[in-house]
């Protein structure tokens, strides 16, 4: 059979280990996703694929001339190659980048989830949205810091109130800013981490121009926030801090997706009394957020965000995770749109 016609010069997907077997045979990746082992080899051809890894700038034809690898048999490898998405097309130019040291940190691994491999156009895709952050404890701040730092273009900030000693020692921030603003606190150690992400500070409330909101509280969300977001259309995904565990979402899609207020009248649905006790812990003050959990809660809130804005479906999306101590391991807990709420009727 003739090999198929390919646009040249194509190039191993960043990333990706090509590793020597015994009996010549060569394994690509290692992920049980896309990992697979190339059989019935010789000895130049397993050679020639290992030289791929090593080269990644050479073209693929260049490097099989070298080992004496025959036309035929070089265009039949490609094609096995091609088909297992091992050999892809060379970058085509993207937009601006601002994720740390400008994608080199994050491409390679964003790209093993394109069929092109182009992990740099996921980051300027990234550099085009705007994500709100209203709550920068120690949760917010270092959610605020890894959005930045995944190439989030703007942030935007809101939280008022003075750091305190408990806000150190994650995220970022440091001694010497205890007391200022935390949205201004943040946003200086965002112009020197991440220089080239915009930061603007006290517009969560703004309006429809924001891609999602992060909303970081305690004890039990607060509903007028969600119904201003919900009103505008924004995505939302509130992160609730309560005594020793933490509530990742629902990522609230506007009228395609269970809300915050479906959840809490399930709840009241569970607990009669439910609204009177939120309505006390709303009032309460606000604990301090323990290191782990911090961490894990920043990171699954990070994660999530970036799925939504990648394009790929978010698990949080009709559920929440719930990180409890001591494991910190999140576990899936669905959120079912309620028949009371009505949020799921809003137009789209
Ligand atoms: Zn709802």
């Amino acid at each position: 059979m003739a090999p198929r016609r390919r646009p040249a010069p194509l190039r191993l997907r960043p990333g990706t280990p090509v590793l020597a077997r015994e009996g010549d045979e060569v394994q690509c990746g290692t992920d049980p996703r896309w990992a697979f082992v190339l059989t019935g080899l010789d000895r130049a051809e397993a050679a020639w694929l290992r030289e791929l890894a090593e080269r990644r700038h050479v073209p693929v034809e260049q490097v099989a001339a070298r080992y004496g690898v025959g036309v035929e048999r070089r265009d039949a490898i490609v094609d096995v190659l091609v088909r297992a998405g091992v050999l892809v097309p060379p970058p085509a130019p993207v937009g601006t980048v601002v994720a740390t040291a400008d994608g080199a940190a994050d491409a390679a691994a964003l790209g093993m989830l394109r069929p092109d491999g182009a992990g740099l156009a996921t980051l300027a895709a990234r550099a085009r949205r705007t994500v709100g952050v209203a709550g920068l404890g120690r949760v917010g701040a270092s959610i605020a810091t890894q959005l930045a730092a995944a190439g989030v273009g703007t942030l935007v900030l809101h939280d008022p109130l003075p750091v305190q000693t408990t806000d150190l020692g994650l995220g970022g921030l440091r001694p010497a800013d205890v007391g200022l603003p935390r949205h201004e606190a943040v946003r200086a150690l965002l112009a020197e981490c991440a220089p080239h992400v915009t930061v603007e500070v006290d517009g969560v409330g703004r309006g429809d121009d924001l891609d999602v909101v992060v909303v970081a509280e305690s004890h039990a969300p607060q509903p007028a926030r969600y119904r201003r977001l919900m009103g505008a259309g924004v995505a939302h995904l509130p992160v609730v801090w309560r005594e020793a565990d933490v509530l990742v979402g629902p990522l609230v899609r506007p009228g395609r997706s269970a809300c915050v207020s479906c959840l809490e009248l399930g709840r009241a649905d569970e607990d009669r009394q439910w609204l009177v006790l939120a309505s006390q812990l709303r009032e309460a003050p606000e604990p301090p957020q323990e290191t782990t959990l911090a961490a894990v809660a920043a990171a699954l809130a990070v994660g999530q965000v970036l799925a939504l804005l990648d394009g790929l479906r978010p698990a949080t999306v009709g559920a929440y995770l719930e990180v409890a101590l001591p494991s910190g391991l999140p576990r899936l807990v669905p959120v079912a749109p309620h028949a009371r709420c009505g949020c799921l009727a809003l137009p789209d």
